[in-house]
C-alpha cells in the first residue's frame, strides 16, 4: 500500500502542507502550525497519529450517524464493487442498488415524498433542486417563477448554486456570488437577533419577512423558499415555536415550493427520521447527504413530491445529472447504513434516552459564567459565548476569535466541539452513550472554564 500510514506525524504534516489545500482553511497559518492528523476511529472516539483519544463531538461533519467503524457497511462496499463496481443511470440504464435505495428512501420519507435525484453530496443535491423547481415552474408555463428565498446565514452548500442559496456572508465575498435570482431574508436567531421582542413574537416577525419578500418580487415570480429546519453550519439556530408553522403557510397561500435542506436534519439528528417530521412541516422537496451514508461514502439526493416528480417526468428531458448519481457503491452503502439505523431502532433509542439526558445536560452549561443561551433539538446543540449574559452582549474581539480559543482549548482537552463565529455547536454520532454524553460535558465545561480564564488574563471579558 502507498497510503503513508507508517510516517510521522511531523513528516506527515510537511507533505499535507506542501501539496494539500483545505477546505475553509487559512493555508499560511495551517502550514505553519501543521495539521492534525487522524489515523483512526471507533464509536464516537478518534485517533489521531500520536495515538491520542479524541471524542468526536462532530460526528465528523454532522454525518457519521450511526458512528465509526461498522464492518457491514465496508462488506456492503466490497461485495458492491465486485459485482458492480460502477454504472451510470443516464442512459435508460438503472442497477439494483439504485433501485432498493430508492424505494427505501420512499418509505422513509414522509408525505408523498417518493422521487429520488441523486448526487455526491448536499451542494450537487441543491444544484439539483434549484434547476429542477425553476424547470418545474417552466413546464407549468410560469417561466418567470424563477426566483428562489433563502436565508442569511444559511448554508447549503459550496458550489456556486448552492453556496448562492446559502446566505454566508464571507462566501459571497469570493467569487461573485449570489448568482441572479436568489435573494435572502434574516434569520430566526432570537438570542443573537431578536432585541426586546419575546422569542414568539420575533419568529413570527422573521416569517414574515418571507411574505414581505414574496409582495417584493412579486408572487407570480417566485419558484421557492429554501431553509435548514435547524441551521446547522450558522451555528444551530433553533427557530422560535412560532417561526415553522407561519412559513409553511405563507409557502401554501402563495403557491411557493418549500425545500427543507435536510442534510443534516435528515436520518435521526433531531430525534426523527426527519426534521420535518419535527416540525411538522409538508415540503415539496427535501435534500439530503451526510447522514444518508453516515459519512461512509459521498452520496446525496434531492427526495421530491409526487406532484414536483410528475411534473418533471412530463416536461421531456431534465438536461441535468452527474456522473455518479445513483453510484452503486454509494447506494449499497447508504442502504445498509439505512438498515442498521431501522433495524437497531437509533433514531428510537436516542429519541427515548440520550436526547433527553444531553439535552438536561446542555441545559445546565447555561450556568456557566461565559455561556449566555444554550438550545439543542435533538443531538444537534449549540451555545453562545458571551461577556455579559444579562445584556446578551458580544464580545469587543473580533467575531470568533473567542470561539476559536475555546475550540482549541477542546482540542486539547481531547474534544471535538466546533466553533461558529463566538458560538460553540455539538453534533454527537447518534450512537453516543449516557457514558460518553458525561465524558463530553466533563471536558466541554474544563474547556470553558480554561477559555474563560484566559480570557480573564488577557483582559477580553468585554463587550462589543
Ligand atoms: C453540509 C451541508 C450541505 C452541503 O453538503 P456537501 O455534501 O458538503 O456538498 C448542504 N446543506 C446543508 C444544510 C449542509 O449542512
Amino acid at each position: 500500500m502507498t497510503i503513508l500510514h507508517n510516517l510521522p506525524t511531523q513528516d506527515l504534516q510537511a507533505l499535507d502542507a506542501a501539496h494539500h489545500m483545505h477546505p475553509f482553511t487559512d493555508g499560511a497559518e495551517l502550514a505553519a502550525k501543521g495539521a492534525r492528523v487522524i489515523t483512526r476511529a471507533k464509536g464516537v472516539m478518534l485517533q489521531d497519529s500520536e495515538g491520542v483519544d479524541i471524542l468526536d463531538g462532530m460526528a465528523g461533519l454532522w454525518c457519521v450517524n450511526i458512528g465509526y467503524g461498522r464492518e457491514e457497511l465496508a462488506n456492503a462496499a466490497h461485495a458492491q464493487m465486485q459485482q458492480l463496481p460502477y454504472y451510470n443511470t443516464f442512459f435508460q440504464t438503472s442497477h439494483p442498488p439504485v433501485i432498493a435505495l430508492s424505494q427505501k428512501l420512499a418509505e422513509l420519507a414522509p408525505g408523498d415524498l417518493n422521487h429520488v435525484f441523486y448526487a455526491s453530496g448536499g451542494s450537487e443535491a441543491n444544484d439539483t433542486n434549484l434547476r429542477l423547481v425553476r424547470h418545474y415552474w417552466a413546464t407549468k408555463g410560469k417561466p418567470d417563477k424563477k426566483v428562489i428565498i433563502a436565508r442569511k446565514n444559511g448554508y447549503h452548500g459550496s458550489t456556486v448554486g448552492a453556496a448562492s442559496l446559502g446566505g454566508m456572508s464571507g462566501m459571497h465575498a469570493q467569487g461573485g456570488l449570489p448568482i441572479p435570482d436568489i435573494v435572502h431574508i434574516d434569520q430566526p436567531y432570537w438570542w443573537g437577533e431578536g432585541g426586546d421582542m419575546s422569542p414568539e413574537e420575533f419568529g413570527l416577525a422573521r416569517a414574515r419577512q418571507l411574505e414581505a419578500m414574496i409582495h417584493e418580487v412579486g408572487p407570480d415570480n417566485v419558484a421557492a423558499f429554501i431553509a435548514e429546519p435547524v441551521q446547522g453550519a450558522g451555528g444551530v439556530i433553533v427557530a422560535p415555536d412560532t417561526y415553522w408553522p407561519e412559513i409553511q403557510r405563507i409557502c401554501d397561500d402563495y403557491d411557493i415550493l418549500l425545500i427543507a435542506d435536510e442534510v443534516i436534519t435528515g436520518f435521526g439528528r433531531t430525534g426523527n427520521w426527519f426534521g420535518s417530521q419535527t416540525y411538522d412541516i409538508r415540503p415539496d422537496i427535501i435534500t439530503t447527504a451526510k447522514g444518508l451514508s453516515s459519512g461512509y461514502m459521498p452520496i446525496g439526493a434531492s427526495i421530491l413530491s409526487d406532484e414536483v416528480a410528475q411534473v418533471i417526468d412530463h416536461g421531456g428531458d431534465f438536461n441535468h445529472g452527474y456522473t455518479y448519481s445513483g453510484h452503486p457503491v454509494a447506494c449499497a452503502v447508504a442502504l445498509e447504513n439505512l438498515r442498521i439505523l431501522q433495524e437497531e431502532q437509533i433514531i428510537e433509542k436516542a429519541a427515548a434516552d440520550t436526547i433527553p439526558y444531553l439535552t438536561e445536560k446542555w441545559a445546565q452549561l447555561a450556568d456557566h459564567p461565559l455561556v449566555g443561551e444554550t438550545v439543542n433539538k435533538g443531538l444537534m446543540a449549540g451555545l453562545a459565548l458571551t461577556p455579559d449574559k444579562a445584556a446578551r452582549a458580544k464580545f469587543a474581539s473580533d467575531p470568533g476569535t473567542v470561539g476559536f480559543r475555546c475550540r482549541e482549548r477542546c482540542f486539547a482537552n481531547g474534544l471535538i466541539m466546533r466553533h461558529v463565529g463566538d458560538r460553540m455547536i455539538i453534533a454527537p454520532p447518534l450512537i453516543i452513550s449516557r457514558d460518553e454524553i458525561d465524558t463530553l460535558f466533563e471536558r466541554a465545561v474544563q474547556s470553558l472554564d480554561e477559555t474563560l480564564s484566559g480570557l480573564k488574563t488577557d483582559g477580553m471579558m468585554v463587550a462589543a
